[in-house]
């Protein structure tokens, strides 16, 4: 024990250019992230439980400070949280010591702030102590160290496996492919769904419907928009007769009339409505057989 204190005193000076080397158990980086992501609005704080040898530190277990104050940003170790913390040890790791500090930065990234370093000096002075930094938004981490005088963002940590040297092919469990594949491929075809197939099927939906939309705008406008109705009036008894279908009416005013064998009687009991006044070319181009032919008023010659 004496050695060990000797040692870690002596190093001291030779590690001010030296960063101290850390070896942290990845369940122990679980825990921390699993402590901060079940707190995603407020900072939790707890100590990290190891060995000290020569330049080297490793963080073997973790007691989260239940009790510690969160006020705002800030995390605080109370009273309350020390007691909890030394409790805790004493019954779970008599023989481990206190190497450091670990907080949360929900949503502010990995750094020691003026009052995070404030605890560093205070509490964890001694050279090979750590401070642990998790944001749990941005899911990056952080450990930051002495050296020398100086507290640093180490740049290299070892990360150990508790399970490491175990026999590979030892388990007797077998692959669970089935359920992670199917649901893989749940969500690649829901993907596909969504975006793949429908490429062409968008497109034709698309064309069709402003055929669609062009179709029924000229429906509406057929029925809404005037036509131009011809009739023909008889000069002499003001009656009127609708033009044969295929009659038009020509730039220069002349009426064209269809090929028709026949022409319909006139009809009486239709109301005169949009009568073309009768012109100096339309009326004598009136059909005149029938019409004449079959008037009682026609002038006496
Ligand atoms: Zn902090």
């Amino acid at each position: 024990m004496c050695a060990g204190v000797i040692d870690i005193s002596m190093s001291r000076p030779k590690s001010k250019t030296k960063q101290p080397t850390v070896l942290v158990d990845g369940e122990v980086i679980r825990q921390i992230r699993q402590h901060a992501r079940s707190f995603s609005k407020t900072e939790v704080c707890g100590v990290l439980i190891g060995s000290q040898e020569k330049n080297a530190l490793a963080i073997e277990a973790c007691i989260a400070g239940l009790n510690a104050a969160q006020a705002g940003t800030h995390v605080t170790f109370t009273q309350d949280t020390w007691e909890h913390i030394y409790k805790t040890k004493d019954r779970e790791y008599p023989e481990r010591r206190i190497v450091g500090w670990y907080h949360s930065h929900p949503g502010f990234g990995v750094f020691l702030s003026d009052h995070d370093t404030f605890i560093h000096k205070n509490f964890f002075s001694s050279p090979l102590q750590v401070a642990w930094v998790y944001d749990p938004h941005s899911d990056e981490e952080g450990c930051f160290g002495w050296v020398g005088e100086r507290i640093e963002r180490l740049s290299e940590i070892a990360v150990t496996d508790r399970k490491g040297g175990e026999g590979a092919g030892e388990t007797g469990k077998p692959e669970p492919v089935g359920a992670a594949d199917e649901s893989e491929e749940e969500v690649r075809s829901s993907v596909n769904r969504e975006s793949d197939a429908p490429a062409w099927l968008r497109w034709t939906t698309s064309i069709l419907s402003y055929v669609l939309v062009m179709a029924i705008g000229f429906f509406v406008c057929w029925l809404l928009f005037p036509r131009p109705i011809i009739f023909f009036v008889n000069p002499f008894n003001r009656t009127a007769v609708q033009a044969p279908p295929g009659t038009h009416i020509n730039s220069d005013g002349s009426i064209s009339l269809p090929p028709m064998p026949e022409l319909e009687a006139p009809r009486p009991e239709k109301p005169q409505r949009d009568v073309k006044p009768p012109t100096q070319e339309s009326a004598p181009q009136a059909p005149p057989k029938t019409d004449s032919g079959k008037d009682p008023h026609a002038p006496r010659q």
